[in-house]
Parts: C-alpha cells; structure tokens; sequence
C-alpha cells in the first residue's frame, strides 16, 4: 500500500503524542472487560469516533514517558541519578500509579531506601508493564541501533523494574518503537523476525510467534490484557502488527482488548505513531488532550528536543 511518508521529525511528534492520546483515552475504559466494551462499541472506529465527553487527561504512562524524555534530553542517554531525579520531580500519585511504583516513587521523593524497595517490594523485583509503558522515547532516539536501544531500555527500566521480563518487556516496546519509526513499507514477518531475534525469554517468544500469526483483532484478548507486561506487551505490539496502517484501530482495538486499556494503548499509539506520524492521530482527540502544565505542547516540544538530539552530530 502507498502512503505518504511522514518526515522523521514527524515521527517523533507521531509517537509521543500516540502514546499520550492513547494513554488519556484508554484511561477511560481501564478494568473494563471486552464483553462490556463489545456491547458498547461496534468496532474500533466507533470507539474513536465517540470518545467521552471532556478533556482527555492521561495518567502515569505519559507522565514517566515524559521523564524518560527529559532525562535522555538531558544527558543524550539514561543516567539512572538524573531519571530518578525526573521522576520524583513529576510524580503526581493521582495520575493512577501502581502500588509498587507509589511506593518506589515516594521514596524517589522524601531520599528514601527507593533501589532496596524497587529489588525487595516483589520476590525478584516487579514484572508488571510500567517500564514497558514510558520506554517509547528510548526506542526514538536510538531507532536506527538496536543493540542500543536494548541496552537503554534496561537502565531505564530498573529504577522500578528489576525482574528480567518487566525489563525485556520494555526492551520489546522500545525495540518495537524504533523499528516501526525506521520503516517506510511494513512487513508483518519481518517486523516479528527482528523482535524475535533480539528476544530472551520463553515467555515473550512464543508470545510472539502467536502474535506473527493472528489474523483478527478480536483475537488479540488471547495475548493477555493485565498489568503483567508478559500479559501486555506482546498485545500492544500485536495491535500494530494488525493493522500497521491506522492508528485509530490500532488504539482502538488495544482498547476493546479490555483489562489495562490505558497502557496496552499507550504501547500501541507510541508504536503506531513512530510508523505513521502526527497526521495519523485524530484532531479531535489531539484536540482533546490536556494541554495545560506538561501537556499537549509541552509533549510536542520534548518530540522537538528528542528528534534535534537524534540529528546532531
Ligand atoms: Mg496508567
């Protein structure tokens, strides 16, 4: 299929403002079982085209991604002191953080014990998806090296995510992000291929070579839809995978997926919007994002200072 092909620049914007829409509208539906959503919505342009009323806000998906970006922002890659610091300056605990994170996270804040409680909250340290959700402008900037960007992507994880698959949960997204943005024809087996061959674990590759195989969106339920990023990963990357050349079903559909709707979209927009640009996302739902303090602009102006970082020599 021909498409106009967005600019790199355009990229850039495309995924951190895919990840915030997608986040802020997924909040909406977060715990809701697919029945439900199946009842309420005909499909995924429905969904889309009838968002709920008001200002969509996101939640701590953004707000970390937004840490991320300033952290890489600030020292051209992952300083673990200056993330900390980015993530204790952001954290705001009613943008719906998790019970581990909140506690990782206020420790980040009042000088606390945070490593000790990022390693010894869970046996092994957290598996969930909240690296996985903020890592998309690790997979941006080093798009065009993946060794890189799997090695970012794991610093990045570990301020709260020590357990190997929450961080390969990470790197997958990352590496998904930076593969998508590289992309100007997309091809299904290929994409999978190269996540696989960079991929660890057994859990996460046989989750793949269920998602190189899935032919229908009402199927993506199968990869899991909880905060376990074993169970949400592998979905989101799937959701693109589907349907590489819309952004509205591939938001769409992670929605309609259920359960953690609000980071499984995320995940999704940012991969989408890396592939296809700013122009894919919906004005109406651009319209509605947040744009007061570190929103909308604020979003589109690290996109700007991630993408000159990327340039320069
Ligand atoms: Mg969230």
């Amino acid at each position: 299929m021909n498409r106009s092909l967005p600019s790199v620049e355009d990229r850039f914007a495309g995924c951190l403002l895919g990840l915030a829409v997608a986040d802020a509208l997924g909040a909406h539906f977060e715990g809701e079982s697919p029945e439900v959503l199946a009842y309420r919505y005909r499909n995924a342009e429905d969904l889309i085209q009838n968002p709920p009323a008001g200002e969509l806000r996101y939640t701590d998906d953004t707000q970390m991604a937004i840490g991320v970006a300033e952290a890489l922002i600030a020292r051209g890659q992952i300083d673990e002191e200056i993330l900390y610091r980015q993530f204790a300056a952001n954290y705001v605990p009613q943008r719906g953080y998790g019970y581990g994170s909140r506690i990782v996270l206020q420790a980040m804040v009042d000088g606390g014990d945070h490593r000790y409680l990022a390693r010894n909250l869970f046996s092994e340290g957290s598996f969930g998806n909240g690296a996985a959700m903020r890592v998309a402008p690790v997979g941006i900037l080093f798009r065009r090296d993946p060794v890189r960007i799997w090695e970012q992507a794991r610093l990045s994880a570990i301020p709260t995510h020590t357990h190997p698959l929450g961080i390969e949960g990470a790197q997958l997204v990352a590496l998904a992000v930076g593969i998508a943005s590289t992309l100007d024809v997309f091809d299904r087996q290929d994409f999978f291929a190269a996540l696989s061959e960079m991929c660890q674990s057994i859990e996460f590759t046989s989750s793949l070579v269920r998602a190189a195989c899935l032919t229908n969106a009402r199927d993506l339920g199968q990869l899991g839809n909880g905060t376990e990023a074993t169970d949400s990963v592998v979905t989101a990357i799937a959701s693109f995978g589907l349907t590489p050349d819309s952004y509205v079903q591939t938001i769409g559909n992670a929605i309609l997926v259920g359960g953690d709707t609000d980071t499984i979209a995320a995940m999704a927009g940012a991969i989408s919007g890396a592939y296809l640009g700013r122009a894919a996302i919906p004005e109406h739902l651009l319209g509605k994002l947040e744009d007061n303090y570190q929103g909308r602009t604020y979003i589109e102006e690290l996109a700007v200072k991630l993408y000159r970082l990327h340039e320069a020599p």
